[in-house]
């Protein structure tokens, strides 16, 4: 029988990075996956002459090497920083609610404040007073938790204990009166799956100050060539992978890991398992029930399954930029109201629903083949309404949900379907299909507060078994990729013991 220290099942984001922190400690590290890439969502797949990044619209926390965020030092530390090539992008996103508000907003705190106040002259004064606040609280989030600050208390810090979980339409609401200006301001709630009315602020605040302190950044070569570049430090340290093979069953004994049965019936010895796959699929597939621990199945039953996506991929056979679109990340609405964003998210009509337009070749000149551009738009969705088509129904469905999406594109950029070359949809159950998650949920469970990396640890209730990747704590490419690093470093504690 094969032994080593460490089994990780999955080579997601969360998987890949614990992979490579384990291996370079000198662990023996096999890394397990079901597809036959690495990356999960981090990757990218060809459809005639391009190659379409499937998840990546806008890195955070990256920085620059003068400014550097703690993405960048964390990356440095996997030896994977330096030979990839990134590229800033100068705007958050241009947002569009038709005939109402159409405002491009810059990645940077004054630039982005005069534009907010020319366009709403009427908030001037509370436009400057909430960022103050949003800086400080941040400041205070970082010294009191992510510093771990042991005398931690309200009145050192005041507006993390005061604002961290309120939701965040409450604190847009209490700042400011113009619909439109709450709107500019909400969109990144796409990259929680949850909308401003049920968001913490401390989520929606991470966000915004890591997108505007340094920059949402775009990867030349796509989030293939990180899962690529962290594969190839895995290997290079040592690490083993196997591909097509999917991790069956964790051997539990005595409320201990003793080791992984591969789907090919190989029996593995090891004492410590990183799980990348879902929570549910550990739990409820992975591991026999009897052995996890009546608590897990409580604390899981209290949570929703997170939000998919439906995406339509589109390579278009000129200049997107000729056509009107100018920037590498537009935000569409049909409405002001979040309650009214929150639910069109959950039918297949989807005429009202909010989506983004992301545009690669602005960021990436080469993101496609010269002369032509990479797309995609992306809209959140849930698996649950795709599951009812029948299955004879589902081609019609998908192209017909492309079609209502296209022609809402089409009406702001006229001439844009004449111009596509190459398409191809994903719904969520083309995302279960690849990922293996349940609902194809790709942020983990909804990212609620009490599901946040607030409250839950890479440890799992069962000596030896340690999680990493969205299902623990927040999902999006900063949060999971750093999560196998906490994955990582609870296994060497744990060996140390
Ligand atoms: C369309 C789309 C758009 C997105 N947009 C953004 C964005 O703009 N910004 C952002 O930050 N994030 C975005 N995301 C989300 C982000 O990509 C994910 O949150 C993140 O990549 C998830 O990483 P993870 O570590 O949880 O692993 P995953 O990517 O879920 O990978 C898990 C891996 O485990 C493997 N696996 C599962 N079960 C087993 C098993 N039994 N044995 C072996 N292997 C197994 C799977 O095959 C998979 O490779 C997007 C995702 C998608 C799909």
């Amino acid at each position: 029988m094969n032994s080593y220290d460490v089994v990780v099942i999955g080579a997601g984001n969360g998987g890949l990075t614990s992979a490579v922190s384990l291996a370079q400690k000198g662990l023996k590290v096999l890394l397990l996956e079901r597809h036959n890439i690495p990356g999960g969502c981090a990757t990218s797949f060809c459809r005639g002459r391009f190659e379409f990044e499937v998840a990546l619209h806008q890195l955070s926390g990256l920085g620059t090497p003068d400014k550097p965020g703690p993405l960048r030092s964390y990356l440095h530390g996997l030896e994977v920083v330096d030979e990839l090539e990134w590229v800033a992008m100068e705007n958050l996103y241009r947002i569009v609610l038709p005939g109402k508000l159409d405002l491009t907003l810059p990645a940077e705190k004054d630039a982005l404040i005069s534009v907010l106040q020319a366009r709403f002259p009427a908030e001037k004064e509370s436009i400057v007073q909430f960022f103050d606040m949003l800086y400080n609280f941040f400041y205070q989030v970082i010294q009191g938790f992510f510093m771990r600050d042991p005398e931690i208390s309200k009145e050192k810090y005041p507006l993390y204990f005061k604002y961290a979980l309120k939701n965040t339409q409450e604190i847009l609401d209490k700042y400011f009166t113009d619909s439109l200006l709450k709107l500019a301001l909400s969109p990144y709630w796409a990259y929680m799956g949850i909308p401003t009315s049920h968001l913490a602020f401390v989520d929606y605040a991470a966000l915004m100050f890591q997108y505007i302190e340094y920059k949402p950044f775009h990867l030349k070569g796509g989030s293939q060539a990180l899962s690529n570049a962290l594969l190839a430090r895995f290997i290079k340290h040592g690490g083993e992978v196997r591909f097509n093979c999917a991790a069956k069953k964790i051997m539990v004994e005595n409320g201990r890991v003793t080791g992984v049965i591969t789907a090919d019936d190989d029996i593995i010895a090891c004492e410590r398992v990183v799980s990348n796959a879902s929570t549910v699929v550990t739990y409820t597939e992975l591991i026999d029930a009897e052995k996890v621990p009546e608590e897990q199945f409580e604390i899981m039953s209290s949570s929703t399954i997170g939000t998919s996506a439906f995406t339509v991929y589109i390579g278009l056979d000129c200049e997107a930029r000729d056509l009107g679109i100018d920037e590498s990340t537009i935000f569409f609405y049909e409405s002001a109201d979040p309650d009214q964003q929150a639910s069109a998210v959950r039918s297949l009509d989807m005429s009202q629903d909010p989506f983004l337009l992301s545009y690669y070749n602005l960021a990436d000149p080469e993101a496609s083949p010269p002369g032509t551009s990479q797309l995609a738009i992306v809209n959140m969705a849930y698996a649950d309404p795709w599951l009812q088509v029948p299955p004879a129904e589902y081609q019609q469905m998908k192209y017909h949900c492309a079609d209502t999406i296209l022609n809402r594109v089409e009406e702001l950029f006229p001439g844009f379907r004449d111009h596509i070359e190459e398409i191809d949809i994903a719904t969520p159950v083309t995302h279960m299909r690849y990922l293996g998650s349940p609902g194809g949920a790709f942020y983990g469970f909804d990212q609620y507060a009490k599901d946040s990396n607030l409250f839950i640890s890479p440890r799992a209730p069962i000596q030896g078994l340690f999680l990493a990747g969205a299902w623990v704590g927040a999902g999006g490419f900063q949060p999971t990729l750093m999560s196998g690093g906490a994955a990582a470093r609870a296994v060497l504690r744990d060996m140390k013991k």
